[in-house]
């Protein structure tokens, strides 16, 4: 359970939390993020609570090694120079290199690249993998640009990017608004610039040229397989499940394609503008055409299949909420479900909730969904296949050698079961059941307190 901070027993953890807000007053996203996690790792502080103090090790935790802000000017098809500002959050590197992707969104803030970097040092933690914690980005607006635009806006984020990432220190990758286009025109300019072929810099490349076979599906299939296995351990068979997937882009496609291939049904898929209902189950291929090829709404979706409906966004619950499942997939953005959301989901009978997305759920949503017994799989466990296998990438760009398909999609698998038991194993040894938010935190936390404390002070 996320614990209100008037209930909690740690006055170290009550400080801190009270320090950090002070401190990041104008940061709503991180300090959600940061009170979501330490406020469930209460029962592990107060084990070690003066050993901690004393080390200063919260402090240390919630504090980014390194901020990184910077100017991203770029001419664009009009001849007129735009300027936009670029980011990248080294956030905590005692378990290796800095890894986590880069997001292009007029959003972008940062507060957000704070929130994401502070979960991924827990969601890396969870592979099992030698990856810390990092996150980047920049309010630049893929959307409606050229791909002439497109180009010239990444070879300037490049440009400056280029003096703080390496094959060993720290690694980006895509996340909302960059996909394979972006990550081919930042390592066409790394290239350039370095004059090295140093593939092991970036993740989610093209096949051609380093890329991992699996990586584009990764986040996607590895949220199913966190959710099969969660519901097996609940004894709940997936197959014939109705499911709704918010999003419609990289994670929700490949949820979709998994869930589908496991025998659920899924229904709806949405974008910012609107949703989807197709009562006979959703066309994959037709969303991929949509949205991988034309870069097109998903409201398109009804050119080819005339029966579906569309329903405008137009209040404060996205419309895909209002439609009746037993499994849901935020798989869009931060705060997509509020407890106004969470009590219709509740009230519309659903069974589990599978966070594809960064922190979909607000704090008291998650809170309302535990306190109902609803099945939460966590972002940072439940998405953690995409980082992983961008680690995978990373070990077969050392190895100069590719895996195959199957290989690696095996893998992925072991690693979702891996870290589902992690979740299972850490929440029962606290005494939080069925309460996988609580043990995905503090395994993870485990891990990296650990490489911090034998670390030293730095
Ligand atoms: P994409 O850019 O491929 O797709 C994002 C989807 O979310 C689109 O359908 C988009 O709609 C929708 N969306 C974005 N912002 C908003 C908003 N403010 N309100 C409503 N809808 C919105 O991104 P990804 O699929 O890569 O990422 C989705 C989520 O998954 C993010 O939270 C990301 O951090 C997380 N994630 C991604 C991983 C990856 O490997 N890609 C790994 C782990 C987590 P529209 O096109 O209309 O903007």
């Amino acid at each position: 359970m996320i614990t209100c901070t008037k209930e909690l027993k740690s006055s170290y953890l009550k400080d801190i939390i009270r320090q950090i807000k002070l401190k990041n007053n104008f940061e709503p996203e991180f300090i959600q993020a940061v009170e979501e996690v330490l406020s469930s790792l209460e029962p592990v502080i107060l084990e070690h609570e003066e050993e901690f103090k004393a080390s200063a090790l919260l402090e240390r935790l919630v504090e980014p090694e390194r901020i990184i802000s910077f100017r991203v000017p770029w001419v664009d098809d009009k001849g007129q120079v735009q300027v936009n500002r670029g980011y990248r959050v080294q956030f905590n590197g005692s378990i290796g290199p800095y890894k986590g992707g880069l997001r292009f969104h007029p959003s972008v803030n940062q507060s957000i690249m704070k929130f994401l970097g502070f979960e991924q040092i827990f969601k890396n933690a969870l592979t099992g993998l030698p990856i810390g914690g990092g996150k980047g980005g920049s309010d630049f607006d893929p959307k409606g640009k050229s791909d002439m635009e497109v180009m010239k806006f990444c070879q300037s984020f490049m440009n400056e990017l280029q003096k703080h990432i390496g094959q060993d220190t720290d690694v980006p990758a895509g996340d909302i608004g960059v996909g394979a286009r972006e990550i081919g025109y930042l390592f066409g300019q790394y290239r350039k610039i370095r004059n090295t072929f140093e593939a092991g810099v970036l993740t989610g490349k093209g096949l051609e040229y380093g890329g991992s076979l699996v990586r584009k599906e990764a986040t996607g299939y590895g949220l199913m397989y966190f959710m099969k296995e969660m519901l097996k351990a609940n004894n709940i068979d997936i197959k014939n499940k109705t499911v709704i997937i918010s999003g419609s882009g990289n994670v929700a496609i490949y949820a979709c394609e998994k869930a589908q291939q496991m025998g659920a049904n899924v229904v709806a898929m949405s974008d910012s503008s609107g949703c989807i209902y197709d009562k006979d189950g959703i066309k994959n291929n037709i969303i991929k055409n949509i949205k991988e090829v034309n870069r097109g709404r998903i409201k398109d979706y009804l050119h080819d299949v005339p029966t579906a409906q569309y329903y405008e966004n137009n209040s404060n619950i996205p419309p895909v909420y209002n439609i009746k499942a037993d499994i849901i997939l935020p798989c869009a953005t931060q705060n997509d479900i509020t407890i106004d959301t969470a009590k219709l989901l509740v009230k519309n009978g659903c069974m589990a909730i599978g966070e594809g997305a960064n922190m979909p759920c607000s704090n008291e949503a998650i809170e309302y969904f535990l306190g109902n017994n609803i099945l939460l799989a966590p972002g940072k466990a439940a998405n953690a296949g995409g980082v992983a296998t961008s680690a995978l990438e990373m070990c077969q760009n050392s190895m100069r050698y590719f895996w195959s398909f199957d290989e690696v999609d095996k893998k992925l698998e072991n690693t979702m079961i891996n870290i589902f038991n992690q979740c299972k194993n850490a929440s029962e040894k606290y005494g939080y059941k069925n309460n996988y938010v609580a043990g995905a935190n503090i395994a993870a936390f485990m891990k990296v307190s650990n490489a911090m404390k034998e670390q030293g002070i730095i």
